[in-house]
């Protein structure tokens, strides 16, 4: 099964530089085919030099623009009900709201048909990989890793972990959660392209004995992911602090009951200081900036440079339900503009790249995804430059097609086209050469019948 793409090529080689925008590690193959067999890609080549011969199954796209799929490392499965709902921050939120739609995942079809919706709606919005919290029921964690299966996506997944301070129907044990997570590393770890993730909501949620016990699970299993929230919103940093007096900071938390390592995945990290900032990166623990979530719910402006400086990995992320859209595009911009309210400014490459390589790397999957590099997993999302009249302006004025207007250069094109696109720009996400979501017919994508 020998698949070629033809499309603007872009992905990253290396990190780049913060900042002022430069070409470093930044990969622009304009007009190239890009060469998948049997769901691995396998070379690239320039259009205007070489042709696919007939064995090639040949999808064209020239004019449009093919990146890996991105890669969400924090979103919650069962939020998609609630996502855009008004009036709360993070603990009002969380009884408000995340509760009671978590509460209708203990019955079997819901959870069945919630995870299909989910990880459809992920491809529709160009992410084909991600880090999950599912709820704390088995069952409904089984139907998530199953229905990841049936699409062969990248899932890194858990139980949610919750004894304390959550309501009849969402608290497990100690000795049943422990159980819980077992059987379901036993049915789904390294299966495929799952990964287990043991899961705590955070802190407030978990006894120190249930913390304890996930350290020990995270020890106990090679490969297994750890994932949490950390330092969202100023009221739940004082009531980690009343909970735990004894622990030095909120991550501390986590670091003391071994749950920090290199798979280790903490969404927000707003309210950190610079021992914190240090642990992370001593570890190899990495944030999960989740901006329009950090927005909406008011929680704080992200310290993207201060991670920078001091090393530790930043992943992006859309954080649905309190994010406001799984489109990883929106996540850049609101990105951007939680930079810009902190007197900096994020350049499109670096914020690319932290939702495709860079979160590979920081997940150590830089092997499989992120990039289009030989040898990957052919998980590729296909993007028109523009949707709508105003955005098709603003790329023709990058571009140079505007009379008597110069063309700008590449970063300031995809710079306006993270900015203005979302999923309406989408064209077709492909899973290991798969098309598993297009807007097209198939006829249509094989033909190039609407390629511009
Ligand atoms: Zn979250």
């Amino acid at each position: 099964m020998k698949l070629a793409l033809r499309a603007d090529l872009l992905d990253f080689t290396a990190t780049p530089s913060w900042g002022l925008p430069t070409l470093h590690g930044v990969r622009f193959r304009p007009d190239h085919w890009l060469l998948v067999d049997t769901g691995r890609i396998v070379g690239a080549q320039a259009a205007g030099s070489w042709a696919p011969g007939p064995d090639w199954q040949q999808h064209h796209h020239r004019g449009r623009l093919l990146l890996p799929g991105f890669i969400d490392s924090h979103v919650h499965c069962p939020q998609l009900g609630v996502i855009g709902s008004w009036g709360a921050g993070l603990l009002d939120w969380l009884e408000t709201y995340t509760f009671p739609a978590e509460l209708r995942f203990a019955d079997c079809a819901a959870a069945t048909a919630g995870a299909a919706a989910f990880l459809d709606a992920l491809l529709a919005h160009g992410t084909t990989a991600a880090v999950v919290f599912s709820t704390v029921h088995q069952q409904a964690t089984d139907a998530l890793f199953a229905a990841a299966a049936q699409r062969g996506m990248r899932l890194v997944t858990g139980k949610v972990l919750m004894d304390r301070h959550a309501p009849d129907g969402l608290r497990d044990d100690v000795a049943g959660a422990e159980r819980d997570c077992e059987a379901l590393i036993a049915r789904w770890h390294g299966q495929g392209r799952n990964s287990y993730a043991v899961t705590i909501r955070f802190a407030v949620t978990s006894t120190p004995q249930q913390l304890v016990m996930a350290g020990a699970l995270g020890r106990r299993h090679a490969g297994l992911y750890m994932q949490t929230h950390v330092a969202e919103n100023l009221d739940e940093v004082k009531w980690v602090a009343a909970l735990f007096p004894e622990a030095r900071s909120y991550l501390d938390v986590y670091h003391r009951a071994g749950l920090l390592h290199e798979r280790a995945v903490l969404a927000h990290g707003i309210w950190l200081d610079a021992h914190d900032r240090a642990l992370l990166r001593d570890t190899g623990a990495h944030i999960a900036h989740s901006p329009s979530s950090n927005l909406f719910l008011g929680s704080g402006l992200f310290d993207w440079q201060a991670a920078m400086d001091v090393g530790h990995g930043v992943s992006v992320a859309s954080d649905v339900g309190g994010g406001t859209s799984l489109c990883q595009l929106r996540t850049l911009a609101d990105a951007y503009k939680v930079q810009a309210l902190r007197g900096t400014r994020l350049n499109a490459w670096t914020a690319l790249h932290a939702a495709t390589r860079g979160a590979a790397e920081a997940l150590g999957l830089a092997h499989e995804i992120g990039h289009l590099g030989e040898g990957t997993l052919a998980d590729l999302v296909l993007w028109d430059w523009s949707h709508g009249p105003v955005a098709a302006h603003r790329d023709a004025v990058a571009r140079g097609a505007v009379p008597g207007v110069p063309a700008q250069d590449l970063h300031a094109r995809v710079f306006a086209w993270l900015t203005l696109g979302d999923e309406r720009n989408l064209a077709a996400s492909y899973v290991a050469g798969v098309p598993r979501h297009q807007r097209e017919t198939h006829s249509e994508l094989q033909s190039g019948a609407t390629a511009r």
